[in-house]
C-alpha cells in the first residue's frame, strides 16, 4: 500500500512523496489520518533538525493528529477497525531508571513518533499499549488532536502547584502560553498575559479568557506592568515563560513577588545560559520549576478537558490546509499568521 507523506530529509529539506505504508507488525495499529496540527516544535525541527525528535532521516514528520483504526495486530487488545482514536509521540517504557522513580516524561527510552503529515501512520507497540485512546462519542477529529499539546500543558500546570485566587502571569502567547492561560484560569487564578502578535492577543481575550492583557508592543518595560496589577505591586504569585529565549527567563525574576514561583515552560537551545540572582533565589524563596513533555496520566487528563469543553481548542485552529500544502502551513505558523494550522490528507 502507498501514501503521500510529507517527509524531513534535513533542516529546510521537507518533502511531499509517495511512500509504502509502513505494515503494522503482530502488536501494531494502523491509523487512517484525519487531522494533524502545525506545532512550534516542528517548526524548530523544520528549521535547525532535532537531535531527540527526528534521529534518523529521511523521516515521518508531525507528531500531532488523530484518525481512525485502519488495521490492528493480531495481538492488540481492545481495538478495532473503525475505531476512532488518537494517540501520543511517546509512550514510557515503564522499566528504566526514571520510570522506577514514575518521573515517566524522562524516560530513557521514549521513541518519539512521527509522521502525522501523512495519509496513515503506524503506532508503534508501546505506545498502542499506553497512550492510544478512542475518542469519546461526538468529540470532533480536531479537537481531540489537541490531546497532545494539552498534555504538555496539564503537566506543567499541575506541577506548578496554581492555587485559587492566585496572580498568574504568563509571558508569551502562542498555543502553549494560551492553553497554560487557560489551565490557569480553570483552577481559579487571575491570569495576566504579555505578547505582542495581534492575533495572539486575541485569541488571549477569546480563548484563554484572561483578566488582564498586555500588548508588549505598547511598553519599554513591559514587566513594570505586570506587577501594576498585583495586589499592592508585589509581583505575581505565579510567572511562567512561554517563549524560550533565555533573556526572557532572566526577566522573570523581576516580576515575581517574594515566595513566588517562576515555570520556565518554553525551552531554549541547548547550550544557552541564564544567570539568576542568588539573594532572590534564597533570601526571596523565589522558587523555580521547568516541567518537560507529558506522561500517560497527563494525556488521559488533557483528552478528558478537551472532551467535557472545558478548553475549547477549536479556536486555536486559525487556518486549515491541505497534506500538500504542510510546507506553507509550518511557514504560516512561523510567521505568526496562525495559532495552530489544522492538515487535512
Ligand atoms: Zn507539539
Ligand atoms: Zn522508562
Amino acid at each position: 500500500m502507498k501514501m503521500k507523506a510529507m517527509r524531513f530529509y534535513a533542516p529546510g529539506d521537507i518533502r511531499f512523496e509517495e511512500v509504502d505504508v509502513k505494515e503494522p507488525n503482530d502488536n501494531e495499529v494502523l491509523v487512517k489520518i484525519k487531522a494533524a496540527l502545525t506545532c512550534g516544535t516542528d517548526i524548530k525541527t523544520y528549521r535547525r533538525g532535532h537531535p531527540v525528535l527526528i534521529k534518523h532521516t529521511p523521516s515521518g514528520f508531525g507528531h500531532e493528529f488523530s484518525g481512525v483504526v485502519e488495521k490492528v495486530g493480531k495481538n492488540v487488545i481492545g481495538f478495532e477497525v473503525g475505531d476512532r482514536v488518537v494517540a501520543a509521540n511517546s509512550a514510557p517504557c515503564g522499566k528504566c531508571f526514571f520510570c522506577k522513580r514514575k518521573q515517566y516524561n524522562l524516560c530513557e527510552n521514549l521513541d518519539l513518533l512521527n509522521g502525522a503529515y501523512a495519509e496513515y501512520i503506524t503506532i508503534p507497540q508501546r505506545i498502542v499499549e499506553k497512550n492510544l485512546l478512542k475518542i469519546p462519542t461526538g468529540l470532533s477529529f480536531e479537537k481531540a488532536a489537541f490531546t497532545e499539546p494539552l498534555a504538555n500543558v496539564v503537566h506543567g500546570v499541575e506541577r506548578t502547584g496554581i492555587n485559587p485566587g492566585d496572580t498568574v502571569g504568563v509571558f508569551g502567547i502562542g498555543p502553549i502560553g494560551l492553553m497554560f492561560a487557560r489551565l490557569a484560569k480553570l483552577k481559579g487564578a487571575r491570569v495576566i498575559v504579555a505578547g505582542r502578535n495581534p492575533l495572539k492577543l486575541k485569541l488571549a481575550n477569546e480563548f484563554a479568557l484572561a483578566d488582564e492583557i498586555i500588548d508588549i508592543k505598547k511598553y519599554q518595560h513591559p514587566e513594570k506592568i505586570f506587577k501594576s496589577f498585583t495586589d499592592e505591586g508585589k509581583g505575581l504569585d505565579v510567572a511562567v515563560e512561554c517563549v524560550g529565549l533565555p533573556e526572557i527567563w532572566e526577566k522573570m525574576f523581576s516580576i515575581v513577588r517574594r515566595g513566588g514561583t517562576v515555570h520556565f515552560f518554553g525551552g531554549c537551545k541547548s547550550g544557552t545560559t541564564v544567570n539568576l540572582d542568588t539573594k532572590m533565589l534564597h533570601y526571596d524563596e523565589i522558587k523555580v520549576i521547568s516541567v518537560f513533555h507529558h506522561t500517560p496520566e497527563y494525556f488521559r487528563k488533557s483528552l478528558e478537558l478537551i472532551a467535557n469543553g472545558d478548553v475549547d481548542v477549536n479556536k486555536l485552529i486559525t487556518a486549515r490546509m491541505p497534506l500538500e500544502k504542510t510546507k506553507e502551513a509550518l511557514e504560516m505558523h512561523e510567521r505568526g499568521d496562525a495559532i495552530k494550522v489544522l492538515i487535512t490528507p
